[in-house]
């Protein structure tokens, strides 16, 4: 079994992308800038957006982070979006998800400027995505066909079974994994919540990706021997032992399934890391668009 691990591999991203920055800098070009707007105080959304302005910070990046009161109303953040629209510093800007009940998500996102949107949520890049045409791919994604091209993990006429269909993980992933590209030309089954006889699927599925949110979901009896497991999910579990009062699991049973894996990602450790680096590539991205 070999761990697909999320954490060294986004490390490695991280150097490549400070190397580049420098090179960047000591061309005369702009540092990269990305901004990140946070509503509310989800201990989570919390925790995940400080991830993303620490890691600027290493790959020597700039950031702004935008907190607003759970109380904003729907009004007052798209003018934030619309400041962070034209302000011609910021390269790329993220709205961190879920935002409070009383504000439409989906006119948030659409808010956002496709050309700054390194989330790669609005539809006109989600459209690109479908077209395979150059797009900001979503992170989370990306991350994994990423995961999986440093690993040399084969996808080419395989049958990938992909558990969930948000349109930020599972959708974008199976259409991504059955396009013809390097990580791609894979037969793709879409399973969600409706999807009846899941295990006689899973039991066919040369990888899986779970994108669920139900911890411990795939268990060993639910896997062929040799399969490659990519487990997205992150959920929180209280856990007096731990000091934060919680452990994070994700959506496998990773010490039965990982007996059987050719590949597998921890949690933590494997697609979280991941994620946070893609996002610096696409505002990396968004930089290099703008001085072509
Ligand atoms: P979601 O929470 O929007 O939806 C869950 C999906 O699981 C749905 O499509 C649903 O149909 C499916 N599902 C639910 N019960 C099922 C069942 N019994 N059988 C089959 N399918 C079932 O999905 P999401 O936003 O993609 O999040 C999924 C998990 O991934 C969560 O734990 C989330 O925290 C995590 N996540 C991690 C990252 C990361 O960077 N690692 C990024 C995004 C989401």
């Amino acid at each position: 079994m070999t761990l697909l691990d999320g954490k060294k591999t986004a490390a490695d991203i991280k150097s490549e992308i400070a190397l580049e920055v420098i090179e960047l800098k000591n061309k005369g070009k702009k540092t990269p800038h990305l901004a990140a707007v946070i509503v509310g105080n989800d201990g989570a959304s919390l925790t995940y957006v400080n991830a993303k302005v620490k890691a600027c910070d290493r790959v020597g990046f700039e950031s702004t982070l935008i907190r607003l009161p759970e109380t904003v109303t729907e009004e007052d953040l798209l003018n934030e979006i619309n400041i962070l629209n034209i302000d011609t510093d910021i390269d790329g800007f993220i709205v961190q998800l879920p935002l409070p009940k009383h504000i439409d998500e989906q006119k948030i996102l659409m808010a956002v400027h496709p050309d700054k949107d390194v989330d790669g949520f609005h539809p006109t890049n989600v459209g690109k995505l479908t077209l395979n045409l150059p797009t900001f791919i979503s992170a989370t994604p990306f991350g994994i066909l990423e995961l999986l091209e440093r690993y040399n993990v084969e996808t080419v006429g395989k049958h990938v079974v992909v558990i969930g269909r948000s349109n930020i993980v599972g959708r974008p992933m199976s259409i991504l994994l059955s396009q013809k590209r390097t990580k791609g030309n894979a037969t793709v089954t879409l399973a969600h919540s409706r999807t009846q006889n899941l295990k006689e699927l899973t039991l066919q599925a040369d990888i899986i990706v779970a994108a669920i949110g139900i911890p411990e979901f795939l268990k060993a009896d639910m896997v062929k021997d040799g399969v490659t497991i990519v487990d997205v999910g992150i959920t929180r579990i209280a856990d007096s032992r731990k000091k934060n009062g919680y452990r994070l699991a994700g959506d496998v049973h990773f010490e039965s399934v990982a007996k059987k894996a050719a590949f597998i990602t921890p949690v933590p450790g494997g697609v979280g890391p991941m994620t946070i680096a893609m996002l610096l590539k696409n505002t990396l991205l968004s930089v290099k668009r703008k001085n072509s």
